[in-house]
């Protein structure tokens, strides 16, 4: 299996986006369909997103394909609303161009559009618990949550267009499944669209079915307030599709609460300007002199859903809504040509490139060179200005310096002539 990630970073102008989505195509060995999986379209919404995440970061695509965007919505998500420019999610049927959503909205219609995709779902988590009939001011026909929504029974003579065969077996497949809760059952809600519903005409899923293109929206309930229950839910019900597509895949976790929840607190690394490398699960919240450039650092996460908030004093990462740690920045040109450096890990010679993250069990040393300056952070040496040739342990460093809140990870620092050249992050077992 392949994935293929295209990032787009655009800063536009006066109006528009300042995040947009990136898109990961997963191709299985043996062809056979496609499904489309947005996430983020309503940044409030994080089962809506953290779920294609993990399907990115943790599934692999057999037979046929995945197209994925996690994050449509990015800059609303990163500030836990439903859309900062709108609801993006009544912009499919007419978008004026000078619209911040415009560009987003133009693309993602050319992917839904795009001849290869077999099916769409959109991902939210809705208000309280669809029923069928009024039961209270939570479970009643208006609720949103615990439902695939379709716009329509069928549409004619379109693979895949009898919406709701295919969600009424999704809807048996989760209640035949352990549910946290047996409140937490699914149902289908039909929205009639273009009969009844004026609003839904301005939908994703909506343009995607005027489109021929099958489509269903999946809503957990905003209602269920842990994370790991909703995004069990989105994923169980993404599985649920899968076979109903042929769609074939394995997964490197099992589909467990206690599963989902440990890897929903694993948020990867941050890598600033290709020198640096902070690992993010257990950072501390506020890390201060780390070294970048004053403007345009580059900013790049192993995480789906990671980025930056510009704050000012300081920068501000994010793991989609969840703020994870503050930057606070000591600024450096950057003109420094030096890589990397030799270093002794556990007795053993190797070469390290700055911007590597290692793991030492116990000792670790900088080779001597006179192409740069070494700083530990955290080990203090009288006698010294740089900190190479010494062999040192975690003991050695003050504890409040380390990188996480475990106090296992350390940085060493390389400079020349005062310009910062790179980092090697240090984590002691
Ligand atoms: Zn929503």
């Amino acid at each position: 299996m392949r994935i293929v990630l295209t990032l787009f970073l655009t800063h536009v102008l006066l109006f528009g986006a300042i995040r947009h989505f990136s898109t990961y195509e997963m191709k299985g060995e043996e062809p056979g369909n496609k499904l489309f999986i947005i996430g983020g379209i309503h940044g409030d919404e994080p089962g809506g997103y953290f779920a294609p995440a993990l399907v990115v970061q943790h599934y692999t695509i057999k037979k046929g394909a995945l197209l994925v965007v996690p994050n449509l919505n990015f800059d609303s998500i990163v500030q836990n609303r439903r859309g900062i420019y709108g609801d993006m999610n009544r912009k499919f049927d007419h978008i004026d161009a000078n619209d911040p959503d415009f560009e987003l909205v133009t693309h993602i219609k050319s992917l839904i559009t795009d001849p290869s995709v077999d099916f769409i779902i959109n991902l939210h988590d809705g208000r309280g618990f669809y029923r069928s009939t009024w039961e209270s001011a939570i479970f009643n026909p208006r609720a949103w949550g615990q439902a695939y929504i379709i716009d329509q029974k069928t549409i004619d003579d379109v693979k895949f267009g009898n919406l709701d065969k295919i969600t009424s077996a999704m809807s048996e497949a989760l209640n035949n499944s352990e549910l946290a809760a047996n409140y937490h059952h699914f149902s289908v809600k039909n929205t009639y669209t273009k009969d009844k519903d004026e609003q839904m005409r301005m939908s994703l899923t909506y343009y995607a079915i005027t489109h021929l293109k099958p489509a269903l929206a999946i809503e957990t309930s905003k209602n269920i307030t842990e994370l790991k229950t909703k995004v069990l839910y989105q994923l169980l019900s993404i599985e649920a599709l899968l076979k109903h597509m042929d769609i074939t895949f394995e997964r490197d976790f099992d589909l467990t609460l206690e599963e989902v929840e440990r890897l929903l607190t694993r948020y990867g690394t941050l890598t600033i300007n290709g020198r640096f490398t902070l690992p993010l699960s257990t950072a501390r919240n506020a890390l201060y002199f780390v070294p970048m450039h004053p403007q345009n650092n580059d900013f790049t996460f192993s995480h789906p859903l990671g980025t930056t908030i510009d704050r000012g004093s300081y920068h501000q990462v994010m793991i989609g809504n969840i703020p994870v740690a503050r930057l606070y920045p000591q600024h450096f040109s950057l003109t420094c040509k030096a890589e990397k450096a030799v270093a002794e890990v556990d007795g053993t010679l190797r070469t390290v490139n700055f911007g590597e993250h290692i793991t030492v069990k116990k000792t670790f040393k900088v080779i001597e060179d006179e192409a740069f300056r070494v700083n530990l952070i955290g080990f203090v040496t009288k006698d010294r200005d740089s900190q190479d040739g010494v062999r040192v342990q975690k003991t050695d460093f003050i504890p409040r310096f380390s990188l996480d809140e475990d106090q296992h990870t350390y940085r060493a620092e390389f400079y020349d002539n005062g310009d910062y050249c790179g980092t090697i992050t240090v984590t002691f077992e």
